[in-house]
């Protein structure tokens, strides 16, 4: 089971990238948006239903064979206090006694990965994959060369914030944010 984390604020096709290119490497792919990851230097600007909504409508826009294999889970969202990767795996391992957990990670998340809460821990409780973003160093985690998009949800917000409507999101999670408003769209 692969395991794609993050802020998720919003979700881009970067991250629709990284799913559709890695989903034959696994049997399922679990789409987890945090609560509050204590390692940002700046709140989300949307709210833990909203990015787990958001996650929900970006996996929309994916073929039926990849919708079929690809879960969101609110198991951080709904979590009071800050989110630990830690924590979670510990839950999923309760659920899912038999399964093998691969963490997915940008380079720039895995870049922060030894300041994480118990760390060591979580290597003992999944393996990590790490995609390396552009312009990104190599990081100490095995690699999967996909080539990442140059996307990122700071662009995105930086874009809506300037009046741009950017063409990194999916259809949907776009009228989302219209609805909104979300991160100055109106
Ligand atoms: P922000 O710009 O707000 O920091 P982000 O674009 O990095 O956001 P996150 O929600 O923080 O997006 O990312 C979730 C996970 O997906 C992280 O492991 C991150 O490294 C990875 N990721 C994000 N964008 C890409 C991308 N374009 N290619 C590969 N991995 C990505």
């Amino acid at each position: 089971v692969g395991i794609l984390g993050g802020t998720f604020d919003p979700p881009h096709l970067g991250h629709l990238h990284v799913i559709e290119a890695l989903a034959n490497k696994f049997d399922q792919i679990m789409v987890i948006p945090t609560g509050d990851p204590y390692l940002r230097p700046a709140n989300p600007i949307a709210s833990p239903g909203e990015r787990l909504e958001m996650c929900s409508k970006a996996l929309e826009d994916l073929s039926d064979e990849l919708q079929g294999k690809v879960v969101v889970l609110d198991i951080e969202t709904s979590r009071k206090g800050a989110t630990y990767t830690f924590d979670t795996l510990q839950s999923l391992r309760a659920f899912f006694p038999k399964d093998d957990f691969t963490l997915i990670l940008g380079s720039d998340a895995a870049a922060t990965f030894h300041k994480w809460k118990r760390s060591e821990d979580v290597k003992k409780q999944a393996d990590v994959l790490v995609v390396r973003r552009p312009g990104d160093i190599k990081s100490e985690f095995k690699e999967i060369e996909i080539s990442a998009l140059d996307v990122s949800a700071t662009q995105i917000r930086e874009d809506f914030a300037k009046g741009k409507t950017p063409d990194t999101i999916s259809p949907s999670v776009l009228n989302y944010i219209k609805d909104r408003g979300l991160y100055g769209s109106r």
